[in-house]
């Protein structure tokens, strides 16, 4: 379901805007949609109180919580059942934060990924990107969301910006506060500087090497990172505020000296910041782990060359995640 398909509902129900807009405002905050007080109530068209019982038992099934799994990290992991049968996680986040899924699967398949495997299953509906947040606020306050978890929102863009003009603004979520995540597809860098909200941007980068790059995100488009990085510092500096580049860092694979090197060659004097995140184990992937003391000596090494580097003591080791880095990539945004 679309965001869009509610507002024709409560339309055709006799639902003038500022009705449309403290309905949609409650379901966001995750309180019950049942008119409000009685005050407020009265003030809803008779159509629209009767049908609010029926509407509200339909955005409840849109995303159900089947169960959690909390983190030594303060984070709750959210397995959640769709109308459907399907299944995709949310991460609660600590300092009010929200990791969430945009596709059930995803069709980019990185190869140290398991969301990947089995390709793209379908695409969450705007509603369903929304929902997560209204179930994630009845356990506690959100005012973060990162759209991180399963899928490439890149690959989904218009449910992706529907959610995101929604939550930033009946959501009350500042637009700093919502984070796009993406391995970079040109219609991103066009779409998102024309939205009412603008969100932050984060940018998966993994190797500055164009062909190592391809092998490690296979069905990315085959963007150079040069340009990529490019079109970033482009709506780095449009919006006023920096690229998050994430790094998941594989021992022998992408911590190598022309790595560093080729951060510094492309990140150098650039309004960004390079998120550095260990792999986290995944059984049937063979990659492997750096010790903590090489990835700090990576970070060190990155921050004298004036690569503002933050790294992830990587969280996400005691509660397997459906996808393998799924927490891990979420917790190496900052909360603030
Ligand atoms: Fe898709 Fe992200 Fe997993 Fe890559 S890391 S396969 S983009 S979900």
């Amino acid at each position: 379901m679309k965001i869009e398909h509610i507002r024709h509902r409560l339309r055709a129900l006799g639902a003038k805007p500022a009705h449309e807009a403290r309905l949609l405002r409650a379901w966001l905050q995750g309180t019950v949609l049942d008119g409000g007080p009685r005050a407020d109530a009265t003030r809803l068209p008779k159509g629209v109180l009767e049908a609010l019982p029926g509407l509200a038992q339909e955005l409840d099934a849109l995303a159900r919580l089947r169960s959690s799994h909390p983190g030594e990290d303060g984070s709750i992991r959210l397995l959640l059942g769709l109308g459907d049968g399907q299944a995709v996680e949310s991460v609660l986040l600590p300092r009010d934060g929200l990791c969430v899924s945009t596709q059930v699967g995803c069709a980019v398949g990185c190869v140290f990924c398991m969301t990947g495997r089995d390709g793209l299953l379908r695409q969450l509906g705007s509603a369903e990107i929304v929902a997560q947040v209204a179930l994630a606020r009845r356990q506690r306050r959100v005012h973060k969301v990162v759209f991180m978890g399963m899928g490439e929102p890149a690959h989904n863009l218009d449910n992706v910006v529907d959610a995101i003009e929604l939550l930033g603004t009946e959501g009350a979520i500042p637009h700093k506060n919502l984070v796009f995540s993406t391995v970079g597809d040109t219609r991103v860098f066009e779409r998102l500087p024309q939205m009412q909200v603008r969100p932050a941007l984060a940018l998966s980068l993994h190797s500055t090497r164009a062909e190592r790059r391809a092998w490690l995100l296979p069905r990315a488009p085959r963007i150079d990172p040069a340009e990529l990085v490019e079109r970033g510092e482009a709506y780095a500096r449009a919006t006023g505020y920096p690229i998050q580049y994430q790094w998941t860092l594989i021992e022998g694979v992408n911590d190598s000296e022309d790595e560093l090197e080729g951060i510094v060659r492309l990140l150098a004097g650039k309004y960004a910041v390079m998120n550095m995140i260990p792999f986290n184990r995944v059984d049937g992937l063979d990659f492997r782990r750096p010790s903590w003391e090489r990835a700090s000596g990576i970070a060190r090494w990155l921050h004298q060359h004036r690569i503002l580097t933050k790294l992830r003591r990587s969280a996400g080791q005691d509660v397997d995640a459906g996808c393998g880095q799924l927490r891990a990539r979420c917790l190496i945004i900052p909360q603030s």
